[in-house]
């Protein structure tokens, strides 16, 4: 039997524009490049090797956009999970700033593929709005202002009633504005990058498992499936949280699984949801376990939070409907949940993107946490031009790439205990405002 999945029960399944299928690899293929895993960074690098002229074959144990890549909030904003400020700790501002030039090359790579590939992932929307659940208007102004003066980036400060003439919820203070961050359907952008990858001679296979790698003596590796192998010159290893040891025990260890929430409602009648979020920007708070959404086009809201360990999603629908109504309690009665799923985030200890080789020929593009959609962006566009130029802007992600032990089996036990620290603190800020 089969241990491969189908998508889950998603808004975004459900609206895809074109749920094309590719065939399971049969037989042995030729490639300068396999890339193995379908989400977003396996696609942006597999594109990338594309473009470059590179004959690239992608695997996908499931379907293209099956993890992570297509549950999203599809968010596409600026950044790393880290966070920079923590970034500026960890490898100090000048780094940082190239860092920072990376993802806003990445984020303009997404734009310019929705166009270049014509990708129906629409609306692709401008304008992310970050509010403050406790009140923090000198610690706002002092992060506009390091985004502004560090990274030139053109934030805007939001006074409490800015942000209150648009979330119509007494729950929000201060925020701040980001004018060039956007939101999109992330399951019709990954379906629109295979196609981009198959524009250019590319091949991909679903419901084909990577099972094992071998280096083959003459140089070069071979890639088996259950019912084939690729022989290639190169392997880029693309797998997030769902890596197995066969592939690499180092990758395997080296993060930890985190598991974050969407609920999507029934539509709303627009003067009822006017009555609350009076605008289509998307917008995220300011806690660890956050709140993120946004409007969708037919009316409805998409509802992000709540980070565990678990990926248990009984009563979710509920549970998450409960959020939404302590944040704007106006809309009860009026709204029900519709959707509900839940997907794995994959984190090393330091929350930054592992990127590098392995050994000669074996690369990594993985680990990108809850804010990936820019950064697997930046991971296919670095090392796509790493092995097809020698490009070594991906060594800029040098000092995230050592695979230090993330915990191996005791990994969700160290994750759980970070995840109550961070719930801690949220209920100290609350404490005190
Ligand atoms: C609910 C949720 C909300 C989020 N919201 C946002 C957001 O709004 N903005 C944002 O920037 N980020 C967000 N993220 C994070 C973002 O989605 C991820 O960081 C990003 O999609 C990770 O992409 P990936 O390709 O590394 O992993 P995935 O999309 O998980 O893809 C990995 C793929 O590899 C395949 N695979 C694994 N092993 C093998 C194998 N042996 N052979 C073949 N294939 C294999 C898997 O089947 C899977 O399809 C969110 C994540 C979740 C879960």
């Amino acid at each position: 039997m089969s241990d491969t999945q189908d998508y889950i029960e998603t808004y975004y399944r459900d609206t895809l524009k074109s749920d094309k299928s590719r065939p399971v690899l049969d037989g042995e293929m030729r490639a300068d490049v396999c890339v193995i895993g379908g989400g977003l960074a396996g696609l942006s690098t597999a594109l990338g090797l594309a473009e470059y002229k590179k004959k690239v074959i992608l695997l996908e144990a499931n379907r293209i956009g099956w993890g992570a890549s297509g549950r999203n909030g599809g968010f596409v904003a600026k950044g790393y999970a880290c966070g920079y400020r923590q970034l500026v700790k960890q490898v100090g501002l000048p780094h940082t700033k190239e860092l920072h030039k990376l993802a806003t090359h990445g984020r303009a790579l997404i734009k310019k593929r929705i166009e270049n590939y014509k990708i129906d992932c629409g609306p692709v929307l401008n304008g992310v709005l970050g509010v403050s659940w406790n009140k923090n208007e000198q610690g706002v102004r002092d992060y506009i202002d390091f985004m502004q003066t560090e990274l030139k980036a053109p934030l805007e400060y939001w006074t409490e009633e800015q942000v209150r003439s648009v979330c119509k919820t007494e729950r929000y203070h201060e925020g701040f504005y980001s004018p060039e961050d956007y939101q999109f359907h992330p399951l019709n952008y990954a379906h629109g990058l295979a196609g981009g990858i198959e524009s250019h001679g590319g091949q991909i296979f679903e419901k084909t498992k990577a099972l094992s790698i071998d280096e083959k003596k003459d140089g070069g590796y071979i890639v088996h499936t259950a019912q084939g192998k690729v022989v290639c010159d190169q392997v880029v290893l693309s797998c997030s949280i769902y890596i197995d040891g066969a592939l690499s025990t180092k990758l395997k260890y080296a993060a930890f699984p985190v598991y974050t929430y969407v609920m999507v409602t029934t539509p709303i009648p627009e003067e009822i949801l006017d009555s609350a979020l009076a605008m289509r920007y998307a917008i995220f708070d300011n806690r660890f376990a956050q709140d993120y959404y946004r409007r969708l086009p037919d009316n409805r809201i998409l509802w992000g939070g709540r980070v565990d360990l678990s990926g248990n999603t009984q009563n979710l629908a509920q549970v998450m409907l409960r959020d939404l109504l302590k944040v704007y309690p106006q809309l009860e009665g009026h709204v029900q949940a519709d959707y509900a799923w839940g997907g794995a985030l994959c984190y090393a200890p330091h929350k930054m993107p592992q990127i590098g080789e392995l050994k000669p020929g074996l690369w990594y593009n993985t680990c990108f946490g809850g804010h990936g959609l820019v950064p697997t962006s930046v991971g296919g566009d670095v090392v796509s031009s790493a092995i097809a130029t020698g490009d070594e802007r991906y060594k800029l992600f040098k000092p995230f790439s050592k695979l230090w032990f993330a915990g191996g089996p005791l990994s969700p036990y160290i994750a759980q205990s970070v995840y109550y620290a961070w719930r801690l603190r949220d209920f100290v800020r609350n404490l005190k405002n």
